[in-house]
């Protein structure tokens, strides 16, 4: 399949910041929330001015999974369960807050949405960052218990990502539904076809319900991701070292934190059979460690 990322349409500043139609009377606490943040309101204040609310006391019980509430991109809406909605609706808000609609595409934080010709891309490491963003701001204890195992090998695998790149870009470009950002970023670490293909391992995790579909493809999955992630910190400490004077010690102790994330393995308990990631072994870390090294002092040093 050929992927395609396309550049979200520029959002006019918004010409008024009154909240109005707050009919669950979360907007305030939305944008008191991240008064901190780098998360950009504008699409919220935009969006928030024509949604539409759906109570919906059965929206858990269909024949597709849902955690009980729901943004309708397309249509602007918020369809919620009147007994869960207090858990789910910041969540929902911020799909809200970074949906944006043009030329035919739908584009919503990290993701993008082709409804035409039914693609879709970027799926995982969305749901994931809205995750943590719903937990960093409006975070409690009842929702921390809701979402264990709720994207949870997205999660981490997005958490890390957002170390690598920083974590006021990452909001930024959410905010923004700007994912070509995110890319080119990426692929200043591990070249543009890997960035893509990362992105992608993280949707089919996410496509097989956090690997619960399918495990032994999933750990391949993430295997992958993780190796790429681990290149892109080595590659970041290198050039600290090599070109902006880091302390050997430093340097040396940082390369061991990104061997301990880069041989995290996922175990999945399917009956009778554990089906565990492949192990990193040291001799692939000094190879890639290596590798990166070299490339840095050819070019640089
Ligand atoms: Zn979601």
């Amino acid at each position: 399949m050929k992927i395609k990322v396309y550049k979200a349409p520029f959002i006019e500043n918004i010409t008024s910041r009154e909240l109005s139609n707050d009919k669950l009377g979360v907007f305030e606490s939305f944008v008191e929330g991240l008064k901190d943040s780098s998360f950009n309101l504008s699409t919220f204040y935009n969006n928030s001015k024509t949604v539409k609310y759906i109570e919906d006391n059965n929206i858990d019980k269909g024949i597709f999974f849902s955690t009980g509430a729901e943004y309708e991109l397309l249509g602007n809406k918020l369809r919620y369960k009147k007994s869960t909605c207090h858990l789910l609706i910041f969540h929902e808000l911020f799909h809200m807050a970074s949906t944006k609609i043009g030329n035919k595409i739908i584009y919503t934080g990290f993701s993008q949405l082709d409804p035409k010709n039914n693609l879709a891309f970027g799926f995982g490491i969305n749901e994931a960052y809205t995750s943590i963003l719903d937990e960093r701001y409006f975070g409690s204890k009842e929702k921390q218990e809701f979402y264990v195992g709720v994207y949870q090998i997205s999660r981490s695998i997005t958490s890390l990502l957002e170390e690598l790149v920083g974590q006021e870009n990452m909001e930024k470009w959410y905010s923004e539904a700007d994912l070509p950002s995110l890319i080119k970023c990426l692929s200043r670490y591990f070249g543009l076809s890997s960035a893509i293909r990362f992105i992608d391992c993280v949707d089919k995790i996410a496509y097989c319900n956090e690997g619960y579909y399918n495990p032994i493809m999933s750990v391949i999955w993430y295997r992958e991701a993780i190796t790429y992630l681990g290149r892109a910190f080595i590659k970041k400490y290198a050039i600290e070292f090599y070109l902006n004077d880091m302390p050997v010690l430093d340097y040396l102790d940082a390369l061991s934190i990104v061997r301990n994330i880069m041989d995290k393995r996922i175990v999945y308990p399917i009956p009778f059979k554990i089906i565990k990631s492949r192990k990193y072994t040291d001799r692939e870390f000094e190879r890639d460690v290596e590798i990166i090294e070299n490339k840095l002092i050819k070019k640089y040093v």
